[in-house]
């Protein structure tokens, strides 16, 4: 069986070999590793091999793996798609939602913050290529959407995050990354008040260098660091 500490060594080398291509500080590049699927023992493995910030898609799967690991200091990611009727869960189970793409779910996440809670950090999920089977939102709703969410002072948008067309050749998915990024400093060129735009969440295990080199600041990894899921 490979080892999660040695994967996640792989990981780092390939993330940093990216940086050094792209003239990018490997610092400036958040590894966020995708335990769907794998138990709370992976989690803490890849926990104990030094990494931090963990992402799963399902709420449920979350608040059991969660409250396993509730001795660690893990701060988890939401990265799949979320029901409205969720969202006062997801808030608390996550300090970060990659996946808001309705007005009505940042809404709702707003809505659900409790007293003295954090602003929620989130990204907005942009549908690049108009995937029918694919949540995210349609770019050409970015702007509104970044408008609401920023009157909405319990979350902070952070940016925007893109899952691409599975393609062979990860040098297939380099326009897109390239998009997401261009609209990202669009965004942040209109100076909306209330909103960071820093990070871009884009590039999983088949084609996370080419998106360090178009700029992503956060990589999702699965299989690269737990190995194949059923
Ligand atoms: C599963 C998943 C990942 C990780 O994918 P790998 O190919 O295993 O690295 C990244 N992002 C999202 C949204 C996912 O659902």
């Amino acid at each position: 069986m490979e080892s999660i500490y040695d994967n996640v060594r792989r990981v780092q080398e390939r993330i940093a070999a990216a940086c050094q291509r792209s003239g990018r500080r490997p610092e400036d590049v958040k590894l966020v590793a995708i335990s769907k699927t794998f138990p709370a023992e992976r989690v803490r493995e890849a926990y104990h091999a030094g990494l931090r910030e963990f992402g799963e898609n399902r709420v449920q799967e979350a608040a059991a793996k969660r409250a396993a690991l509730a001795d660690l200091g893990i701060t988890w990611h939401l990265v799949g798609h979320l029901q409205t009727n969720k969202a006062k869960t997801a808030r608390e189970l996550f300090q970060w939602v990659h996946s808001v793409d309705t007005i009505r779910l940042a809404q709702k996440l707003h809505q659900a913050a409790s007293a003295g809670s954090a602003r929620l950090r989130v990204l907005i999920e942009v549908n690049l290529a108009g995937e029918e089977s694919k949540s995210g939102t349609r770019p050409q709703d970015v702007l509104p959407l970044a408008e609401e969410i920023s009157r909405l002072g319990l979350l902070e948008l952070r940016g925007l995050m893109a899952i691409p067309p599975i393609v062979e050749n990860p040098e297939d998915a380099r326009p897109y990354f390239r998009r997401l990024r261009e609209m990202a400093e669009q965004l942040a060129g209109q100076k909306i008040a209330g909103i960071t735009m820093a990070d871009l969440s884009m590039g999983m295990t088949h084609d996370f260098e080419v998106a360090i080199e178009e700029g992503a600041t956060i990589v999702r990894v699965g299989t690269g660091i737990f190995g194949g899921r059923d």
